[in-house]
């Protein structure tokens, strides 16, 4: 059994020595590059996306000088007759504007 061992050794060793590249050793270090990569690729597309979400929500963010609160410019919850969204914004604590509130 210990003879076995040391024959293994040496053919372990004098296949490291040899000139040509181990194949079987190559491939594996590719293939856990790709793995590599691929995690790095969903790493960065994760990161993308986080970024995007940030910056949508930097978008979304209303533009509110400091110390003023309240100004939060909020469009009208109304409708147009044609069905279509208005496009005013709404009245300071008002979810209309000064025409769908009347309506209301
Ligand atoms: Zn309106």
């Amino acid at each position: 059994m210990r003879f076995l061992c040391l024959l293994v050794v040496f053919v372990f060793a004098a296949a490291q020595q040899t000139d040509k590249p181990d194949k079987l050793a190559l491939r594996k270090q590719i293939a856990e590059m790709k793995v590599k990569a691929f995690e790095m690729q969903t790493q960065i597309e994760l990161l993308e996306k986080e970024l995007h979400d940030v910056e949508d929500a930097e978008a979304n963010q209303p533009i509110v000088a400091p110390g003023a609160k309240m100004a939060v410019k909020v469009r009208c919850q109304g409708h147009t007759r044609d069905g279509k969204r208005c496009v005013r914004n709404a009245e300071a604590g008002s979810r209309f504007c000064w025409q769908h509130k009347s309506k209301r």
